[in-house]
């Protein structure tokens, strides 16, 4: 998890050193606390850099008369603001609250829990007030969606439609930690963008940035995928906004739980399924279909793909994420005529997705050259040893201190020379600051969201080969379609019944996707949104309004 960056602006030393010692013992986040004594230098460092959160002494020398949290609002509205007051000041503390402040803490009575809730729930609160929707994974989806329309030439009432999720579910729970007696509040969501295909379909994320914005942004995508792969489901999200690192085994199962009954109106079988994304995976998937079967009053498998195999889930679902971009790289390859055993790949990331996605590059002759994840780069040029790497996360959990390469940084990793780019760690990774320094010739884009709309011009300009993130990632959702048929149907299929099946739609797939784009000269982005976007605007016409 990144660091939080707190801006300490006290001007008491004995009480700045007690906030930095309770700041250090805070379990799962780590902060990086700047201190300074006046309102002045609080002000210039808030020009100098930005930070995630203020905690601000609402009295200090140079206040001018006036709080110093009513100076520093009207300076930045939207800033998260904690205040922080003598134990004599409460009702200080309590009008900066009323005023707009995100809390008070009371001096002397503050311990590591109350300060590190304090801080994050001004940060999660300020978002809220500063728009839930507003976020910049959902104007991508947007302009994405609407540079697509205009070029199909959408209906304006089918582009108003489809420019929004249908449904939206924000929900807070309750989440006790394991040595807290204290409860603390975080915030869900589940989003349902199109209900016109079917039930829907989507992950649940588990991340400390997940907000209602990026959740649309995610159910969006699904829309456009599921029908691009020709699957019977609307598109669907969810999240919880936590970092699930920071999480023992008991408290995963906890907030899963409760996360699901908030939800479960939402979701089943012929309504709404879920399925891993960041941060989940089979264990959350049998909590959650383990609870909604509680409450059923007997086992529902077919509420949740991604489940253990034997919960009903099914043959190759883990890994078909990862299994599909390989397909479709191998097909770019052969448009691009280059010959993948002469060729070198660099992947982002070494999760679900990234760590198949390695692993089959591999086995197929790929040379990879490096490999990532939250916590380092690692690069080696005579490639790789993908099972080595995947040996030591099972045992170290991440890669920090991998023996089998050189430590890199993330950015520095996204430009090594290579064939084959897959950013399969998360979104926001491939932008205008970067897209110029590429230098690869394929990107294949195995998390959702990589690449930004600017980066995404630069790189056609370029001539760069996108596969982009419907078409390639699209290979999980479709084995959990597999994975469903085989649970309502009660019947399993073999592995290789279901990577056969599993080629055959993504080559398809990505045959009309490069058609389309060939055709109309239209970059393969925009070529699988309208494939994506057209059969849902034809289900739409061909259903009707209702009433
Ligand atoms: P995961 O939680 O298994 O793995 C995420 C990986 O990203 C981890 O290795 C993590 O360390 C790394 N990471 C996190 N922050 C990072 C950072 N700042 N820099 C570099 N690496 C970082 O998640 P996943 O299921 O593999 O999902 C990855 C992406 O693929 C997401 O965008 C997700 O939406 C997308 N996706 C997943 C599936 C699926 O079936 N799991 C399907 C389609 C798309």
């Amino acid at each position: 998890m990144k660091p939080i960056t707190v801006l300490l602006v006290e001007d008491d030393a004995e009480q700045a050193r007690q906030f930095h010692n309770l700041f250090q013992k805070v379990r799962g986040v780590h902060f990086d606390v700047r201190t300074v004594a006046t309102f002045a230098d609080g002000l210039g460092q808030l020009k100098q850099a930005s930070v995630d959160a203020v905690l601000l002494d609402v009295r200090l020398p140079d206040s001018d008369g006036e709080t110093t949290f009513e100076r520093l609002h009207r300076h930045d509205p939207e800033l998260p603001i904690v205040v922080i007051v003598e134990p004599g000041d409460t009702m200080l503390g309590i009008r900066a609250v009323e005023d707009g402040a995100h809390g008070y803490l009371v001096k002397g009575r503050i311990n590591t829990s109350q300060l590190s809730r304090a801080v994050r729930f001004a940060m999660k609160n300020a978002r809220l007030q500063n728009a839930e929707w507003d976020s910049p994974m959902f104007h991508l989806a947007q302009q994405q969606f609407m540079k697509a329309a205009q070029l199909m030439g959408l209906d304006e009432n089918i582009r108003e439609r489809l420019l929004w999720p249908q449904r939206t579910l924000v929900v807070t729970l309750p989440f006790r930690r394991d040595e807290y007696n204290e409860v603390e509040t975080v915030f869900g969501y589940r989003v349902q963008h199109v209900l016109t295909m079917g039930p829907t379909k989507g992950g649940i994320r588990y991340h400390e940035d997940v907000d209602l914005g990026e959740t649309s942004a995610l159910a969006m995508w699904m829309t456009w995928k599921c029908s691009l792969m020709n699957l019977p489901f609307g598109g669907a999200k969810g999240g919880v906004a936590i970092d699930p690192t920071s999480l023992t085994r008991a408290e995963l199962q906890r907030l899963t739980r409760r996360y699901t009954m908030e939800i479960i109106d939402m979701i089943g079988p012929d309504r709404d399924i879920p399925a891993p994304d960041m941060g989940t995976n089979e264990q959350v998937m049998a909590w959650i279909m383990d609870t909604y079967s509680q409450q059923m009053g007997h086992a529902v498998p077919e509420v949740v793909t991604g489940k253990p195999v034997v919960l009903g889930g099914s043959l190759g679902r883990k890994e078909a994420t990862g299994r599909g971009v390989v397909y479709v790289i191998q097909h770019a390859c052969e448009h691009l005529k280059i010959d993948p055993r002469k060729s070198t790949a660099v992947v982002q990331g070494f999760g679900n997705v990234a760590s198949n996605a390695a692993k089959f590059l591999d086995e197929m002759g790929v040379k990879v050259l490096g490999i990532s994840d939250v916590s380092t780069g690692i690069r080696n040029e005579k490639g790789i040893d993908i099972a080595a790497a995947q040996a030591w996360v099972d045992q170290h959990k991440t890669l920090a201190g991998f023996p089998g390469g050189e430590p890199i940084s993330n950015s520095e990793l996204l430009q090594l020379p290579c064939d084959i780019l897959v950013p399969a760690a998360l979104q926001n990774q491939i932008t205008q600051e970067n897209a110029g320094k590429l230098q690869c010739k394929i990107i294949a884009e195995g998390a959702n969201g990589p690449t930004t709309l600017e980066a995404d011009e630069i790189l056609n300009d370029r001539g760069i080969f996108v596969i982009p993130d419907i078409l390639a990632n699209a290979g999980g959702v479709t084995v959990s379609y597999f994975e469903w048929v085989q649970d309502t149907q009660n019947f399993s299929w073999t592995l290789d019944e279901i990577n056969s099946r599993l080629l055959k739609i993504m080559t398809d797939s990505f045959m009309r996707t490069l058609k389309r784009s060939v055709e109309q000269k239209l970059d393969m982005r925009t070529a699988a949104l309208i494939e994506g976007i057209q059969r849902v605007t034809e289900a739409k016409l061909l259903r009707g309004l209702f009433p």
